[in-house]
């Protein structure tokens, strides 16, 4: 599967550096954030190397709207029942800082550190 070797997220898809993972399945992983904002903070991302949301072509379209739709799914296993946010930071101006497509997925009672 494409692969970038210096990407940290490809790391943690190969599981060369650790991660507390949420989620796993052929497409997509899960896993708590390292510096959470809430309460509950999860990133969702594709296993292949998709370097932003610029990035996607036709053909990623089914591979996104299944990452939309572990969301909710998601918040229910984690707890998080009155409502969360979801964000997808974008290129330089979006504020991305990991060159490598995830949502962040993020609940819990307020106040948030962020956001
Ligand atoms: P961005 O600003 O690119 O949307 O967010 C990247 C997120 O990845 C940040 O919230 C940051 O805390 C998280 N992050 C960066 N490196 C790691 C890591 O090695 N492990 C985990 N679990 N999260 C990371
Ligand atoms: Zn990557």
């Amino acid at each position: 599967m494409n692969a970038d070797p210096d990407c940290i997220f490809c790391k943690i898809v190969a599981g060369q550096i650790p991660a507390k993972k949420v989620f796993e399945d052929e497409e997509l992983i899960a896993f708590h954030d390292i510096h959470p904002w809430a309460p509950v903070h999860v990133l969702i991302i594709p296993r292949v190397h998709i370097a932003s949301l610029a990035d996607v072509v036709p053909d990623h379209d089914a591979l996104l709207g299944r990452l939309l739709g572990l969301a909710p799914r998601l918040m229910k296993q984690l707890g998080v029942h009155n409502g969360f946010r979801t964000v997808v930071n974008t290129g330089r101006d979006g504020g991305q800082e990991v060159q490598h497509l995830h949502m962040h997925v993020l609940g819990g009672p307020r106040p948030w550190l962020r956001g």
